[in-house]
Formats: structure tokens, C-alpha cells, sequence
């Protein structure tokens, strides 16, 4: 096997991990994939091939598994080191929800960039923790090995402040109190893709929808953010799997002033009961609903739909223009119906959708003669944290 970055995406209950080797001097190619889940409770490890065949799965009875991320992660570098034989761990890549208003791209880990790390969990205290967690471990079993956190807010830093800030007391924005944008890595990868396979649009004006679990989307213009749907938090504009998007702050006042609800209620219901499982009471994934006859999955998909409709408008404003609109993560890249469906509503902003094109999927789904060209990207954020890491390992041997 050839000397490997391993790539650690570390959630609440789970590690994602991919190994990826590198094949030139800004290339990498994925070797290998795979995660942990159920952590503390039913744990189940898979890793795979690039092309999908199952390498190693664990599945252990309840609490018998490891019963915390150092565990698993020790799970994680015992299959890595036969799966490597002789080859070395030459970085390792961490995806970091949060890097504040400084980091404006990728950090080589240190302790005092950890410190650094740590005093922005108040302002992601769902996500950070999890993610600073692999850290110290990797640390102890990969001693001296680079690592590298890679922010989802790193994109974004480049905003106005008209676009960065919420018009309350200026003193808050001071605090911190700023909308940060998320999703980076993605936009980010979507960007370099666009700049190999259609040059003129990557220095264009051009919207990007990441439709996933999470959903945001993007104003990217010469390849620079200029604008997202979410803020603060990632709880912020489309409406997602489980999380609210967009909501007017008086809702908040109401179900904790009026209705009594606790903060902790009120995450629960926006972050776990809401966006496509709360409106339409049957789940929270796109293909569930695609499939049901029930009129309330109808309706989830409809307001899905135009969320992102609405958004595609206010984000070419931001621009003051479109060249293309771009499709990509799970919903984006697979359902050829939102796709139809978001294209729609669009003519009027120069969209002409390909039918066909847009049914098999293809790279380039509007019509010939579209003045907006319309395109599915495939994302990969972990390809862009091992290509950071990868820079980050250059900078290391140039310093
Ligand atoms: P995450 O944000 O967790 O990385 P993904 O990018 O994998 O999520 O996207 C998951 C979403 O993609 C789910 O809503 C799932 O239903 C949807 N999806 C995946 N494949 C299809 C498909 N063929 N048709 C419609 N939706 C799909």
C-alpha cells in the first residue's frame, strides 16, 4: 500500500474516516472509506474500497463496543495499520465545524491553535466538541504526524459585512455574534472542479445548492464566496433533513416565552424534529418522501423546493448576476426531480433545463442554448481536507 493521509470527520456519535494517497503535488486519490457509528451504543465499523467492496465491518452487541472516540478511533488505526502494511500515515486531515473569524483556510494543529480551537465551542457547542476530540488521540498514536484542521467557515471569511452581520447592537457582532456560513469544504472542492472542467464558469458568478442531510447554498463569484444561506449556526436558510433553515426570530420568542419551552427543547426541535421529517411527519430523507403517495411528503417536498427557488433569486442578486447554477451532495446530485422541480421556477433568470440531460444525470443538465448553464458536481469534502493537508505537508517541508 502507498504512504496515506487519513482523513477524520469525527460527529457527536460517529468518526467518518478516509485513506488518501497522494498522486501528485496538488492530487490525492482515495484508497479507502469508511466509519464508525453508534458510539457507546451500537457500534458499527465499515470500511470500504474506493469502489465499494467491504474491506473490514464490526458489528459489536450493545455497549460492548469502544465507549468513546479514543476507543474508536483505536478501532480506526488498528484496521488502518494492516491496511497499510509497511506505507506510512504521512497527515492527518480533520474536518473542524468552526474556525471563528481568523481562520481564513486550513491549520496545522499546535497546542495553542488547539486552545484557540477550544474557545470557539460556545460558538458551535454541538459540533466542536466531537470534532477536537480525535485530536489529542491521534496525536498519541501517530506521534509527530502534521495534522491539519480544516474549517467549513473558511470559505466564506471573505464577506462584506453587510453579508457577515446581523443588524442588532454593533457590540455583538464585536462578540463574535456574525453569520459565518458553512458547508466551505464543499463550495470550496466545487470551486477547484469547476476550474478543470468548465474554466469560464469558475470565474464566473455562479450559485451553488449543496443539498444533503444539510442543505445550504452559495455565492461564489470568481471563486471567491460572496454569500450563504447559513449563518450563524448551520441551522440558518434551507430547510434540511431534520433542522428548521430560515425562521423568524418571534417563533423563537414565542415557543420559550409564550409555549414555556426550554433551550434544550428548542434545540431538539430544530436541530432533530424539524425541515423535512417535522412537516412531513415520515422522515427526513428525500428518497422516503419522493416515494410516498402522503400529501404532507408532497407538501415537505414543495417547501423544500421553493426555499431553494427563493434563495437562487436572492443569491444571484448578491451577485448582481448568474452564469450557473450548480447541483451537487446527496439530494443535489441524485434527485433528478428537485433538480426539474428547482429549474422550474427559474426561466425567468435564464435557466432552460435539458429534460433528458437532467434524467440520466449528466455533468451539464441545461439546454444548449441556456444562458445559465445548470451542472451536477459531485462533492467530496474529504478530497479537499486530504488535499489541504496535503498543502499544509508541503508548507511543512518548504518551512
Ligand atoms: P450528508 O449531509 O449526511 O452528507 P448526503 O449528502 O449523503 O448527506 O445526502 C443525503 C440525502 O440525499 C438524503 O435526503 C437522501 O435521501 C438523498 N438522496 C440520496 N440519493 C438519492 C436519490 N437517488 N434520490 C433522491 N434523494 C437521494
Amino acid at each position: 500500500m502507498s504512504d496515506s493521509i487519513l482523513v477524520l470527520n469525527a460527529g457527536s456519535s460517529s468518526i467518518k474516516f478516509s485513506v488518501q494517497t497522494p498522486t501528485g503535488p496538488d492530487t490525492v486519490r482515495m484508497l479507502a472509506v469508511g466509519q464508525i457509528e453508534g458510539i457507546g451504543t451500537h457500534t458499527h465499523f465499515i470500511a470500504k474500497s474506493a469502489d465499494g467492496a467491504v474491506l473490514a465491518e464490526t458489528r459489536w452487541p450493545d455497549g460492548a463496543g469502544p465507549a468513546n472516540h479514543d476507543a474508536a478511533l483505536h478501532v480506526i488505526s488498528e484496521w488502518l495499520d494492516g491496511f497499510l502494511g509497511d506505507a506510512r500515515v504521512l497527515a492527518v486531515g480533520h474536518r473542524v465545524v468552526h474556525g471563528g473569524s481568523n481562520y481564513t483556510g486550513p491549520v496545522a494543529i499546535t497546542p495553542a491553535v488547539m486552545a484557540k480551537l477550544r474557545e470557539l465551542v460556545p460558538l458551535a457547542p454541538l459540533h466542536q466538541p466531537h470534532n477536537l476530540a480525535p485530536i489529542e488521540a491521534v496525536g498519541t498514536r501517530y506521534p509527530g504526524v502534521l495534522q491539519v484542521a480544516c474549517f467549513d467557515t473558511s470559505f466564506h471569511r471573505g464577506h462584506s459585512f453587510a453579508a457577515e452581520a446581523f443588524a442588532i447592537p454593533y457590540k455583538f457582532y464585536e462578540q463574535g455574534v456574525r453569520r459565518y456560513g458553512f458547508h466551505g469544504l464543499s463550495y470550496e472542492y466545487v470551486s477547484r472542479r469547476l476550474l478543470e472542467i468548465a474554466p469560464d464558469i469558475a470565474h464566473g458568478k455562479v450559485v451553488v445548492a449543496h443539498l444533503g442531510n444539510g442543505a445550504s447554498m452559495c455565492a461564489i463569484s470568481d471563486g471567491a464566496s460572496v454569500e450563504s444561506t447559513m449563518g450563524f449556526t448551520a441551522l440558518d436558510g434551507l430547510a434540511m433533513g431534520t433542522r428548521s433553515g430560515q425562521l423568524d426570530p418571534g417563533v423563537l420568542l414565542h415557543l420559550m416565552g409564550s409555549l414555556g419551552m426550554t433551550v434544550p427543547e428548542v434545540t431538539r426541535l430544530l436541530y432533530h424534529e424539524s425541515g423535512l421529517k417535522g412537516l412531513s411527519g415520515i422522515s427526513s430523507d428525500m428518497r422516503d418522501l419522493e416515494q410516498s403517495a402522503d400529501p404532507h411528503a408532497a407538501a415537505a417536498i414543495d417547501y423544500f423546493v421553493y426555499a431553494i427557488r427563493k434563495q437562487v433569486g436572492a443569491l444571484a442578486a448578491a451577485m448582481g448576476g448568474i452564469d450557473a447554477l450548480i447541483f451537487t451532495a446527496g439530494i443535489g446530485e441524485n434527485s433528478a426531480n428537485v433538480r426539474r422541480r428547482v429549474c422550474d421556477g427559474l426561466q425567468w433568470l435564464g435557466v432552460d433545463l435539458d429534460g433528458d440531460a437532467n434524467d440520466h444525470g449528466a455533468d451539464v443538465i441545461s439546454a444548449p442554448g441556456s444562458r445559465t448553464r445548470v451542472m451536477i458536481v459531485r462533492t467530496s469534502e474529504e478530497t479537499m481536507i486530504a488535499l489541504h493537508a496535503l498543502e499544509a505537508m508541503s508548507a511543512e517541508a518548504v518551512a
